[in-house]
C-alpha cells in the first residue's frame, strides 16, 4: 500500500459548533512514538473553553431531537463512505501518532467504521413497544426511547479512533449533542475525523471535540448541562470519574484497566503453532497496549513446556521498529515515559527473583528510529500470583507465565485478580471451555481466540475493577444508555 499524504496540523485545536477554535489554557507537545520527534502541538482547554462547548452542544438540542432518527442517520452513513474514502490515510495517521504497527492500525479503523454502519440503524435500535389494552380495556400502553441531551467522552490513548466510535455514532443518532474529549497523547487522527464529520451535513453544535487534561475533564464532570459519560482508560482514574460524575447525578460508563490472562490446556498443545501465534498475537501486538491484550500466560500441567518452546522461538525473532514499515512485528510504545515506567517494571520483576526468558530492554533499533520509545518482548516464567508482575497492568510487551496444576487451579488465579476485562482460554475440550466461560470473572471470554474483542453490535465492558457502571458500550447497551424510557398510557372516550 502506498504511503498517503498526511495532513499533520501545527496545533490540535477544538471543533466546537462547526468552528476549530484554539484551546486558551496553553500547549503541549506530540511525538511521533516512533522517533522520539515533536510533530506537533495540542491545545489544552480551560473549563471556560469546556463550557463554550457545553453551551454550544446544548443549544443543539432542542432541533436535533426534533430530526426524525432516520435522517439523523444519514450524516453518519456520509460519514461511513468518507471514512472508506480515507481508510488508509487515517490508519497511517494511528501509526504516525500512537506507533502500533500499521496492520493493527487498519484493523482500528475498521472498527471504528462497522460502529458507525450499526449506529446507522438507528431507526430500528431505538424503537420502543407498546401493546393496545395494555392497561385495561380500551387502555393502550407504550414505551418510546427519548434523547436526554448533551453526552460526553473522555478516551484514552491506545485506541485513539475506535474507542470514541463505541459511543458517539450511537448518542447522536438517538438525537444528543456530543463532546469528545481526546488523548492528549495522541489527537490526531481525530483531527482528520472531524474534518470529514464536517463534510457530513450534521448541523452545528452536534458533534464536537475539546483537547485537554484534567481540568477539562473536571469541567465535563461538574456541568451540570452534561447528561452522562462515557469513559474509557485506567481503574483509577475510571474510578474517579464514575465517582465524581454520578455524584453529580449524571449516567456513567467508565471503563478501566485489565491483566488479561490466557490459559492453555495440554491438550491445545498439538495446535501448537495457530495457539501459540495466537498468543503471541494477543501480549506483544500493539506493544501490549490494547485493553484485551494478554500479560499472564498460565499453563496447565504439562503444556509448560511445549507452550514455552513455541513461545520463545517465536517472540525471539518478532522484529520491533516503526509500525509504518510493514515488516514490523512491534512498534513502539506511547511515550518515553510509558517506556522507563515499563523499563522499571522488568527490573522489579528480575529483583523479585522471576525468571527473565527473554529480555526486551535493548531492543536494535538504529538509524532514523533510534530516539523512538520501543520495549521488546519480554516473557518472564515462574512468576508468582503475588508478584507485582502478576498483579499490575503493565501495559507494555511484557508477558509473565505460570505453571498452574489445573483449569480450576488457573480460574482461581483469574478470579482473584482485581481486574475482570478479558480472560482466553486455549482447548481442544468442550467440557473445559464450558467450564471457563461459566466461572471466569471477566467481561470477554475467549475459546481458542487470544483477543476476545466484541463486534461493534455486541456490548463491550470489562466486570470487577474493569468498569465501573451498568450499560456497555456498542450495539443495543449503547441505545440504552443513550436514551431515556418513557411510558404512556392512552385512554379514548
Ligand atoms: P488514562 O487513564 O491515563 O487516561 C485516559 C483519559 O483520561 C485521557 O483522556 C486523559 O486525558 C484523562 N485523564 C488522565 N488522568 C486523569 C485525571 N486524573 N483526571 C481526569 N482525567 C484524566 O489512560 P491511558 O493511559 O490514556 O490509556 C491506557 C489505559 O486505558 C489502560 O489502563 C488500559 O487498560 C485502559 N483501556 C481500557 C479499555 C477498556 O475497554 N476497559 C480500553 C482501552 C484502554
Amino acid at each position: 500500500m502506498t504511503k498517503a499524504h498526511l495532513d499533520v496540523p501545527a496545533l490540535v485545536r477544538n471543533y466546537v459548533g462547526g468552528h476549530w477554535t484554539d484551546p486558551s489554557g496553553g500547549r503541549a507537545q506530540i511525538t511521533n512514538p516512533a522517533t522520539g520527534h515533536a510533530i506537533s502541538e495540542i491545545g489544552i482547554s480551560t473549563p471556560a473553553d469546556v463550557a463554550h462547548a457545553v453551551e454550544v452542544a446544548q443549544a443543539a438540542f432542542p432541533a436535533w431531537r426534533a430530526t426524525p432518527p432516520v435522517e439523523r442517520a444519514r450524516p453518519l452513513f456520509r460519514l461511513k463512505h468518507l471514512m472508506e474514502a480515507h481508510f488508509e490515510e487515517l490508519a497511517q495517521l494511528i501509526t504516525l501518532d500512537h506507533g502500533k504497527t500499521i496492520d493493527d492500525a487498519r484493523g482500528e479503523v475498521r472498527r471504528a467504521i462497522e460502529n458507525v454502519e450499526v449506529a446507522c440503524g438507528i431507526p430500528t435500535l431505538m424503537m420502543g413497544y407498546g401493546l393496545e389494552d395494555g392497561a385495561a380495556r380500551g387502555i393502550d400502553e407504550h414505551m418510546i426511547r427519548q434523547p436526554l441531551g448533551v453526552f460526553a467522552a473522555v478516551v484514552p490513548f491506545n485506541f485513539p479512533l475506535m474507542v470514541p466510535f463505541w459511543f458517539w455514532p450511537y448518542a447522536v443518532a438517538c438525537g444528543n449533542p456530543y463532546i469528545i474529549k481526546p488523548s492528549e497523547q495522541d489527537p490526531l487522527v481525530l483531527v482528520r475525523i472531524f474534518e470529514l464529520i464536517d463534510q457530513c451535513g450534521f448541523p452545528s453544535g452536534v458533534v464536537n471535540m475539546v483537547q485537554g487534561q484534567r481540568d477539562a475533564v473536571d469541567a465535563l464532570l461538574d456541568d451540570p448541562r452534561i447528561q452522562g459519560i462515557s469513559f474509557v482508560g485506567s481503574s483509577p482514574v475510571a474510578k474517579y470519574i464514575y465517582s465524581r460524575a454520578s455524584a453529580n447525578g449524571k449516567r456513567v460508563q467508565a471503563q478501566g484497566g485489565a491483566k488479561n490472562a490466557l490459559v492453555v490446556m495440554p491438550d491445545a498443545v498439538p495446535l501448537v503453532t495457530p495457539a501459540i501465534t495466537n498468543i503471541i498475537g494477543s501480549c506483544f501486538g500493539a506493544a501490549g497496549q490494547r485493553c484485551l491484550a494478554g500479560s499472564i500466560l498460565l499453563t496447565v500441567g504439562d503444556a509448560h513446556d511445549k507452550a514455552m518452546d513455541g513461545l520463545l522461538s517465536i517472540s525471539r525473532n518478532l522484529k520491533v521498529g516503526d509500525g509504518a514499515d510493514p515488516a514490523i512485528d512491534v512498534g513502539p510504545v506511547i511515550s518515553g515515559a510509558s517506556r522507563d515506567r515499563i523499563f522499571k517494571a522488568i527490573d522489579a520483576g528480575v529483583a523479585s527473583g522471576a525468571h527473565l526468558v527473554l529480555d526486551g530492554r535493548h531492543p536494535s533499533v538504529a538509524g532514523p528510529n533510534a530516539g523512538g520509545y520501543f520495549v521488546g518482548p519480554t516473557i518472564f516464567d515462574g512468576v508468582k500470583p503475588d508478584n507485582a508482575l502478576a498483579e499490575t497492568e503493565i501495559f507494555g510487551p511484557v508477558l509473565s507465565v505460570a505453571n498452574v496444576p489445573t483449569l480450576d487451579a488457573a480460574i482461581d488465579w483469574i478470579n482473584a485478580s482485581p481486574f475482570g476485562n478479558a480472560a482466553s482460554l486455549y482447548t481442544g475440550s468442550g467440557k473445559a471451555a464450558r467450564d471457563f466461560r461459566f466461572k471466569v470473572v471477566a467481561g470477554n471470554i475467549g475459546i481458542n481466540v487470544g483477543v476476545a474483542a466484541a463486534m461493534a453490535f455486541f456490548p463491550f465492558a470489562g466486570m470487577k475493577q474493569s468498569f465501573f457502571g451498568t450499560l456497555h458500550g456498542q450495539g443495543r447497551d449503547a441505545v440504552e444508555f443513550f436514551t431515556d424510557k418513557k411510558v404512556y398510557i392512552e385512554r379514548w372516550f
